[in-house]
């Protein structure tokens, strides 16, 4: 089988490799990805160092044609990509073709945003002194994703960090590397000079924590769990380097009284389990209040029994099945612990068998759950939710913003009055009315707040506060 190589100052290299399992159908290898060493990913932190000072002054003209290029390829090969994601990561193949329509986006919209680099012209406050104000790329920047979104979040670092002028070590997660790869591939074809972006896969502890500890990197961004993201957090003040984190969730839907039903269910539906429920943006918080709450059960309960879940590559599959044996694993303890704590396991629970071997389990419903059981404080990252029972809208508030987390918030209701406070109220980065928690657009900033987030927002333009140093320059006249 061929081994997919790390790319190290332009050249593909490396030969030790992991195997890239299809959570689906454990039987089928999906490709042997390098794994990178200490030195491989030094070698790439210098090749990025190298290759900075002509890629910081590039013509915005040649980073608008190799990002637009590269946008243009992955759309063109949307369902060919989307399939590769789907048998690497398990969600299923429509899902999967939209992420990479998406990332194919990211890149389209950060290729016009080279055009649009500007700065700002002001008069100082002494006379005949003018005052520039500009954005300087960082230099390296250290990129580490998540399993989660194999293609999308690689995009909306790589792009941006690219777009502004700096140089890239990219470190996907260990379990998803085909897509990562898929896209650097695409992107060096594209034009880019050697070492303006270096890929080396290979384990977390190995690669991402070379990065962490390296001097030369100027940047971090990151997107992963909180424990990972605290290492990042310290190792970078360490070497007083920035650092963005993007982290877990515990993300509330409040459905009240005058929701309307169909609207709520979809809402919960979608983005409960949706994606396996393995989305930072999952809702895994339904905060209802009484006057709805056993029709809201009924009618979510009666919807799940509708949804398919199978292999990720068959069609009529509506969930996915989880990403690993260990997210399995974890998914049944915290099933195992909601029964204990006296949750009540309102609909499924259960692993169950497919026509070929994977991680399959039912969409997990409790009910009669509170905000204090870990079950509803801690991120599960399956498709595992808890409904919690409340009397009226102030309560569903409280209960909503008693988390640790904020990364996003939802709440179902016909009443401007209360879409409006929860808007304003809402302790969340994303606020969603009458729309599911996660599914969000590809141009407009994202990110939480309280323990779901640290440091300035990705996407849209809102990318340019992480991705780049603000100078003011003074001159006389
Ligand atoms: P991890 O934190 O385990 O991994 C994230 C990345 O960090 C992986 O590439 C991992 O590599 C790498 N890593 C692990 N150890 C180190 C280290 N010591 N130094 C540097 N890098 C390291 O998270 P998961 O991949 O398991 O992702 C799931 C988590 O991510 C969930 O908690 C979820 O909520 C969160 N998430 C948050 C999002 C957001 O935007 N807020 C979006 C998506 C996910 P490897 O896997 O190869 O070991």
């Amino acid at each position: 089988m061929t081994i997919y190589q790390n790319l190290i100052a332009g050249e593909w290299v490396g030969s030790d490799a992991t195997k890239n399992i299809n959570p689906s159908d454990t039987n089928e290898v999906v490709g042997l990805y390098a794994d990178g060493t200490v030195e491989d990913t030094k070698n790439a932190i210098a090749a990025a160092k190298a290759a900075f000072p002509a890629w910081s002054r590039s013509g915005i003209w040649e980073r608008h044609v190799i990002l637009k290029k590269a946008g243009d390829e992955i759309m063109a090969r949307k369902d060919e990509l989307g399939a590769l994601l789907a048998r690497e990561e398990g969600k299923t193949l429509p899902e999967a073709i939209g992420e990479t329509i998406r990332a194919s986006q990211i890149f389209e919209f950060f290729a016009g945003e080279a055009l649009r680099l500007a700065g700002e012209i002001v008069p100082s406050v002494r006379p005949d002194i003018g005052v520039e104000i500009t954005r300087d790329p960082l230099g390296v920047i250290g990129i580490i994703t998540p399993w989660n979104f194999p293609i999308a979040i690689p995009a909306w670092k790589l792009a941006p960090a690219l777009c502004y002028g700096n140089t890239v070590v990219f470190k996907p997660a260990e379990l998803v590397p085909a897509c990562s790869w898929a896209i650097v591939d695409i992107l060096n074809r594209a034009g880019l000079p050697k070492g303006v972006l270096n890929l080396v896969m290979g384990r977390g502890s190995v690669v991402g924590q070379t990065m962490l500890d390296s001097p030369d990197v100027s940047g971090i961004t990151f997107t992963g769990s909180t424990g990972t993201g605290r290492r990042v957090a310290a190792a970078s003040i360490e070497h007083n380097r920035r650092f963005q984190l993007e982290m877990g969730g515990k993300n509330p839907m409040v459905v009240l009284d005058d929701a309307d039903l169909d609207v709520a269910v979809e809402a919960a539906a979608n983005s409960g389990f949706f994606s396996t429920g393995q989305r930072c943006t999952a809702s895994s918080r339904l905060i209802v209040t009484e006057g709805i709450h056993d029709k809201f059960v009924a009618a979510l309960t009666a919807k799940l029994e509708t949804l398919v879940v199978d292999n990720a590559m068959k069609s009529g599959t509506h969930i996915g099945p989880v990403v690993d044996e260990k997210q399995l694993k974890t998914d049944t303890d915290y099933i195992e612990i909601g029964r204990k704590e006296g949750a009540k396991l309102a609909f499924g629970g259960e692993l169950i068998k497919r026509e070929t071997p994977g991680f399959y389990l039912q969409p997990t419903l409790f009910t009669e759950a509170t905000n204090q059981m870990r079950i509803s404080r801690e991120e599960i990252f399956g498709p595992v939710v808890s409904v919690i029972r409340v009397r009226d809208y102030e309560e569903a508030l409280a209960t909503a913003n008693d988390t640790p987390f904020g990364l996003s918030a939802g709440i179902a209701t016909t009443s401007l009055k209360h879409a409006t406070h929860f808007k304003r109220n809402s302790e969340a980065g994303m606020v969603m009315v009458n729309l599911p928690t996660a599914g969000v657009d590809f141009h407009v900033p994202f990110g939480g707040r309280k323990g779901s987030s640290y440091g300035p927002r990705e996407q849209g333009k809102y990318a340019a506060e992480f991705y780049t140093s603000v100078k003011t320059a003074y001159t006389l006249a």
